[in-house]
């Protein structure tokens, strides 16, 4: 069974060439650019990465516009195109806009495309795409921090309109940053379960609460885990003690991971301490629970990740995980970092989470019965105290 295992990358050396950023360094805008691409390939080409044959590369697919219509509005379509024709442009204040933007966007779609719809069709049991811009920022009618058209919204809308597909989809999000573009179109669709792990500024709020858990139909299938910035690689998995009986319970049949890598410890946008080993044991539980939930359909699309000596490795990292081998850090990740394990504050985290959440998973309320009644005797105290 495994010799016959196949996992699609898909790749295209546009990505690695095109919509480079027409400003000087180092600001925002100038850290989407096309290396972040070319240092992942030239890595993968370094360690023979093609010369395994459970390896294939996927192109992305051809995608024209009323694909993209799915996701966005027209005028926020012809936009980017006019813009794009223009040679540039600044959408938003975190958006620039070159001759290749509308072209490289699109494409980037359409590898979002080809990675989901070949594990679907069981064509390869796991894919990633390889793609730029990212996409889990942009909103139906405008792009948004560094994101044009949104991959993976628009991917989830495909199916389910020219492929007839219904089925249950989960979209795990381990980008630093919450996916307030994604969020916005499965809000209250019960169909698509949307878990985000990020950081969260917990003295000035921030987007991507705890208690934003979507509405209507779509209630309990929001699910935000924000944690504080800085932490390091054994804080990192702690919401998957929340995640894995969620998706045992839920039964997708495929799991998209919304795959940015600014966590990372070099990243020069995320304020987090991982090493590319998070990444591997992450991929390492992601696939086990979707072989037990779903067949093994797990699709990672890349969202951001700006560290173009750590995103190599990061990538490197979910290769080694999927094929089942061992994956050896490099070097130059082994330090001491100076900052201190969070873990205190996201347990903390975890235990309100999980409080919120009983009231739509079973899984979690028999865990927490416990708790409820002590919270129930907590309440009948107050209402004692009150009443004297
Ligand atoms: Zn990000």
């Amino acid at each position: 069974m495994s010799q016959n295992k196949k996992i699609g990358i898909v790749v295209d050396k546009d990505f690695a060439i095109k919509n480079f950023p027409p400003y000087p360094r180092p600001i925002f805008f100038s850290y989407e650019n096309p290396y972040r691409i070319k240092f992942i390939l030239d890595y993968l080409e370094k360690i023979k990465l093609w010369e395994n044959n459970t390896v294939i590369k996927l192109s992305p697919k051809n995608v024209n516009e009323s694909i993209i219509e799915l996701a966005h509005t027209k005028y926020y379509i012809d936009t980017v195109k006019r813009l794009s024709s223009y040679g540039s442009g600044i959408i938003d204040d975190e958006i620039f806009i070159t001759k290749d933007t509308y072209y490289l966007a699109k494409k980037a779609i359409g590898g979002a495309i080809e990675a989901v719809e070949k594990v679907i069709k069981k064509e390869v049991n796991q894919s990633i795409a390889l793609i730029r811009p990212p996409g889990h920022h942009a909103l139906r009618e405008k792009g948004s921090g560094l994101c044009i058209f949104n991959n993976i919204a628009n991917t989830i809308l495909y199916l389910r309109k020219e492929l007839n597909y219904k089925k249950k989809i989960v979209i795990v999000d381990i980008d630093d940053h919450f996916g307030d573009g994604i969020v916005q179109y499965f809000y209250s669709d019960p169909s698509v379960l949307y878990f985000s792990i990020h950081e969260f500024d917990f003295v000035e709020n921030d987007m991507g609460f705890i208690n934003e858990l979507g509405e209507g139909e779509g209630l309990g299938k929001t699910i935000n885990f924000p944690i504080p910035a800085g932490i390091i690689d054994n804080d990192f998995l702690v919401f998957m003690d929340i995640l894995e009986p969620i998706l045992k319970e839920y039964k997708p049949d495929l799991i998209i991971v919304a795959a940015g890598f600014d966590m990372y410890f070099a990243d020069p946008v995320g304020n987090c301490y991982l090493t590319s080993i998070s990444y591997f044991r992450f991929t390492e539980k992601i696939l086990k629970i979707a072989e037990e939930v779903c067949e093994g359909k797990l699709a990672f699309i890349l969202e951001g990740g700006y560290s173009l000596i750590g995103l190599p490795f990061c990538i490197n990292a979910v290769i080694k995980a999927l094929l089942n081998k061992e994956y050896e850090q490099p070097l130059f990740e082994k330090v001491e970092f100076l900052n201190e394990s969070k873990m205190e504050k996201i347990i903390k985290i975890k235990s309100k989470l999980e409080d919120l959440l009983k009231n739509y998973w079973t899984v979690l309320k028999n865990n927490s019965k416990k708790k409820n009644k002590i919270s129930f005797i907590q309440i009948q105290l107050i209402l004692v105290h009150n009443s004297v």
